[in-house]
């Protein structure tokens, strides 16, 4: 049987075997002599094959020598991209009691195959370590490896000692994304702002140990802040500065209660940003001009209405705003200072239904965008206890009530999509946009399949010019 494979060129030899795993390729190795160059010069290393295997501490032994064996075969060959997942093994040690297991010699071997990576000049690091015992340390060598563009990093510790962090050192790296990672001590932050001048994209997503976090960053365009542990919220501040960055998620749900966390961005050229959840104690924005797009949404409730609108006056420029109902809610609380969002050509809210406590404070809100130019009120799901789809008290506002608002927006909407909730204020809502807006150019309505009166209702009433479309869709 022809070998084909041995046959081909390195480069294409070394790109089939960069969707292999491990185990693959050392199989593909044993075929014959070329084929053990190939794989031994392969610079693509996926070593994801033991994360389901269910190991002991002998038998973890086992393949990690294989590993061993491979990497100091291959010698010091170019490596482009180091991905390892491992996870912690049971043990029976203590009198039949399962326990979970990170052998010394797992840590051992985890940072001397880092640091034979950064020999080999690694680009690319994806480490996905599941461990509920230990988080292994990342050796500082990856942090000061000139050739790293990207790292991926689960469950693992990043320290740099003042001494590493001092080094007059440029980075390369320009993607970093550590989840359920332990950052100890701020040197790590220093040589992000310091060291790290090429990078993009930051993702912290449950990083543990922060306190107060000053990141400073002439690169970086997009940053995201993802905590969803309600039960280990720790208080810190995290301070983030940087005039290429464009956009910023900073995602809280999970947490009924204030989040300890507080925010401070100086992000001037800000053009998307996506807040969900909780607000934590203080959230300060700095001028957002150019903003472009914004999201902000709750899911148990508003829990600091000052922080709330502290965010809110900082994005009053956007173009296209996101809501949900449990922000739109906010506006019609007695405290309500009216609040100018002059910049929102797009709004679009998501709400479970237009009841009668929900529909003053949309009036609020409407009262502050004259310029609004396409509006969406569509279904959202229901995410969490607090949240229920009463059907009730949903038809309280009729047409008249709508006139005698004296709605700006009104003479300048273009665009409409509507969900017919329950009860007849959405029905009511619908035909005011249809009978007063002298510039609607399309409207579309969603309906339940029991809808049919409300339909039949708003058909024989629509005087628009616009076309109106209707759509069923199923109960939320
Ligand atoms: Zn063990």
């Amino acid at each position: 049987m022809a070998d084909r494979f041995s046959n081909l060129p390195k480069e294409i030899a070394h790109h089939i075997l960069s969707f292999i795993s491990f185990k693959d390729l050392t199989r593909v190795g044993s075929v014959s002599k070329r084929s053990q160059g190939f794989c031994l010069s392969t610079p693509f290393l996926n070593l994801n094959d033991f994360s389901d295997v269910r190991l002991c501490c002998s038998t973890s032994k086992g393949v990690l020598d294989s590993i061993d064996r491979f990497l100091s075969q291959r010698g010091d060959n170019k490596m482009l991209s180091f991905r390892f997942s491992w996870r912690n093994h049971d043990t029976h040690e203590n009198a039949g009691r399962i326990e979970r297991c990170f052998c010394d010699e797992e840590k051992f071997r985890l940072s001397k195959w880092i640091e034979i990576a950064v020999r080999c000049n690694i680009e690319v690091v994806d480490l996905w370590i599941a461990s509920s015992v230990w988080y292994p340390k990342l050796p500082t060598s990856l942090f000061l490896c000139p050739s790293l563009r990207s790292l991926v990093v689960i469950n693992m510790e990043c320290y740099i000692s003042d001494a590493a962090a001092s080094l007059d050192f440029s980075s390369n790296l320009e993607y970093i994304n550590l989840s359920s990672v332990v950052i100890v001590g701020d040197v790590f932050w220093k040589w992000i702002s310091h060291c790290c001048r090429c990078l993009k994209n930051l993702h912290l997503y449950h990083v543990y140990g922060l306190k107060d976090v000053n990141l400073e960053s002439s690169s970086l365009e997009s940053f995201s802040f993802v905590f969803l542990d309600p039960f280990s919220d720790y208080g810190c501040s995290l301070n983030i500065s940087g005039d290429k960055i464009e956009n910023v998620c900073i995602n809280l749900v999970g947490s009924c209660y204030p989040s300890k966390k507080s925010f401070e961005f100086s992000t001037p050229n800000l053009k998307h940003l996506q807040w969900l959840g909780n607000f934590g104690t203080h959230v300060e924005l700095g001028k957002l001009a150019g903003l472009e797009r914004a999201e902000i949404s709750s899911t148990c409730g508003v829990v600091d209405f000052d922080v709330l609108f502290c965010i809110l006056r900082c994005i009053c420029r956007v173009r296209v705003l996101i809501l949900n109902d449990e922000i739109v809610k906010a506006f019609s609380m007695d405290s309500y200072v009216p609040l100018q969002l002059d910049g929102v050509c797009d709004l679009s809210i998501q709400t479970l239904n237009l009841n009668d406590g929900f529909i003053p404070a949309l009036v609020a809100l409407l009262r502050g965008m004259p310029s609004l130019r396409s509006l969406y009120v569509n279904a959202r799901q229901v995410q969490d206890c607090s949240s229920t789809s009463t059907e009730s008290n949903c038809s309280g506002f009729s047409m008249g009530y709508w006139k005698l608002q004296n709605l700006a927006f009104i003479s300048e909407i273009q665009e409409v999509a509507l969900q017919l909730y329950h009860g007849s204020n959405a029905v009511e809502f619908a035909r005011y946009i249809l009978e007063h807006a002298p510039n609607l150019g399309k409207m579309t309505i969603y309906h339940f399949p029991d809808q049919l009166d409300a339909v039949l209702k708003l058909q024989s009433t629509m005087i628009a010019s616009a076309p109106v479309s209707f759509h069923e869709v199923s109960e939320i």
